[in-house]
């Protein structure tokens, strides 16, 4: 199915205070298509005044979302599910025109955004208190309630599903959202509002906004109306946000920047292992904050397992994400591809090897799977995180220096390790420092787990009953 222009154009508007806004003398700017770099549309900018008419919305919507009981809230949340289930070849189209993805893995990407809103449908049903012994006629109560009214910042790299990933823990805990979806694209997350609109959630409950993303923040965050702060994207923003939160301190759940290390041992299934880990290099072109990037591989198996990577990268198959033959589509926008390139620059001039790729290729904003062995750990691709379809490989000789290698850097999001022994499993597990370890696989993220970073890649949880609890204050209530 392809997107017509007309069901495009209506996708792209605000939502504010149940009202579809679109140009109506607002600021343009345009949405491209990555594969093609060329411009598939305008998107009207939310004023000053818009932002005003969201928070005195959210602040309205409140008190009568939060009065629903979880039932209700979580009837509305299944109503969500099941139309983005029933819409899932429209967004999914939309999602890989703006962002360039494979289309499998924005239908996916969609079908996981209707499973967020089920889980927390069910989830929200759970929140419960205690109560705590006193003397006979006294009791004390815990009470969890909802923080209040949310901002939301979500990214272009999943913004489907990076977007429900706030909005449905949210509005499960009783709290209303105004989101700031991604600029880059802009019609799937309308679409996704769409069906949040449509299954009857009040307009003063979930609302969406697009602009200038600096200007936004500073409007929304400068108003005592917002309460939580939930942002995912990179840690220079992240620690720009936690800045201006403090103003009104304003609760923060950080979502921030990864550089996921590998941990090859010589004992793993080697061609097993290199099967997986170059398709999860090259999934969504490696701009995933959880993407594989540094693999550190023992010795003994260094130079089969560069090899090995080298053949099945120059196989990824790179094209449109509607050809429904596509591995792997352009990158989202024009900024990654001259940032890899420096890096890979800097890399070979260090001393590392190109095996495969390391060029842009023609019209759009495509590049070559790519991937560099040799690299040395001073090289800037393995300090700062290249958000690419790049790896990066080295040998090492100890389970301590790997280890040692893996925590290196100041982030700590997504780690993986591929061993068959036991104990070292255990030992890996625990030693590294991260908020997610995945050993013998890369499926780390799951509704009814949590997700989220140590060190600079942030703090809080999203998914499971975690996730939940970010969007919760605690109230003790002593009664006499
Ligand atoms: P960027 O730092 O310019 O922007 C990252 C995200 O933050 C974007 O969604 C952007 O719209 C938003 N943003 C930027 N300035 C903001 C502000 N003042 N207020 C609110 N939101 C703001 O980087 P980029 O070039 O778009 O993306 C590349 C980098 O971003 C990567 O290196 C990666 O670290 C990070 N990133 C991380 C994730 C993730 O899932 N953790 C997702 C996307 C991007």
């Amino acid at each position: 199915m392809t997107a017509t222009s007309a069901d495009y154009t209506a996708d792209l508007q605000l939502f504010i205070a149940g009202e579809w806004r679109g140009g109506e003398g607002r600021d343009a700017r345009p949405v491209v298509d990555p594969a093609t770099a060329g411009t598939i549309a305008e998107l009207p900018v939310a004023t000053a005044a818009d932002l005003d008419e969201a928070l005195a919305a959210a602040a309205r919507g409140w008190p009568a979302w939060r009065a629903k009981t979880p039932d209700e809230r979580g009837a509305l949340m299944h109503k969500v599910a099941g139309l983005i289930r029933e819409r899932v070849d429209h967004i999914a189209t939309l999602l890989t025109l703006e962002q360039g993805k494979p289309i499998a893995q924005a239908r996916g990407e969609v079908l996981s955004a209707a499973g967020l809103f089920d889980y927390f449908a069910e989830q929200g049903k759970r929140i419960e208190g205690r109560v705590v012994q006193r003397p006979a006629g006294e009791r004390a109560m815990v009470l969890k309630q909802p923080v209040g009214p949310v901002a939301a910042f979500s990214p272009w790299n999943f913004p489907v599903n990076l977007m429900a990933k706030k909005i449905a823990p949210a509005l499960a805990a009783g709290c209303v959202v105004i989101a700031k979806a991604p600029e880059e694209t802009p019609g799937c997350t309308g679409a996704l509002m769409r069906c949040i609109a449509d299954a009857g959630i009040p307009g003063d409950a979930a609302q969406l906004v697009y602009g200038n993303p600096d200007m936004i923040s500073r409007h929304l965050l400068g108003s005592p109306v917002i309460r939580k702060v939930s942002f995912t994207g990179s840690t220079a923003v992240g620690k720009h946000l936690m800045k201006l939160a403090a103003d009104h301190v304003q609760r923060i759940t950080m979502e921030l920047g990864g550089h996921a290390p590998v941990l090859i041992f010589d004992d793993c299934d080697l061609e097993a292992t290199l099967d997986r880990v170059v398709a999860q290099k090259f999934r969504n072109a490696g701009q995933v904050c959880v993407s594989p990037t540094r693999f550190y591989v023992q010795a003994g198996i260094y130079d089969a397992f560069v090899r090995g990577f080298a053949e099945r990268t120059k196989r990824v198959r790179v094209g449109h994400g509607l050809d429904p033959d596509t591995q792997m589509g352009p990158l989202a926008n024009a900024r990654r591809a001259p940032a890899l390139q420096a890096m890979i620059a800097d890399a070979t001039a260090r001393g590392a090897r190109v095996i495969a790729g390391g060029e842009a290729m023609g019209k759009g904003y495509f590049f070559q799977p790519t991937a560099l062995a040799d690299v040395p750990i001073e090289a800037e691709a393995m300090v700062n995180e290249p958000f690419g379809p790049m790896a990066l490989m080295r040998p090492f000789d100890t389970e301590e220096e790997a280890i040692e290698q893996a925590n290196r850097l100041p982030y700590g999001l997504a780690a993986f390790a591929f061993t068959e022994n036991g104990r070292r499993i255990n030992r890996v597990a625990d030693g590294i420092e991260s908020g997610m370890v995945g050993i013998n696989s890369f499926v780390i993220s799951a509704h009814d787990l949590p997700f989220g970073g140590v060190k600079q890649s942030g703090f809080g949880s999203e998914s499971g009953p975690e996730g939940l609890d970010g969007y919760l204050v605690t109230k003790a209530v002593h009664i006499c």
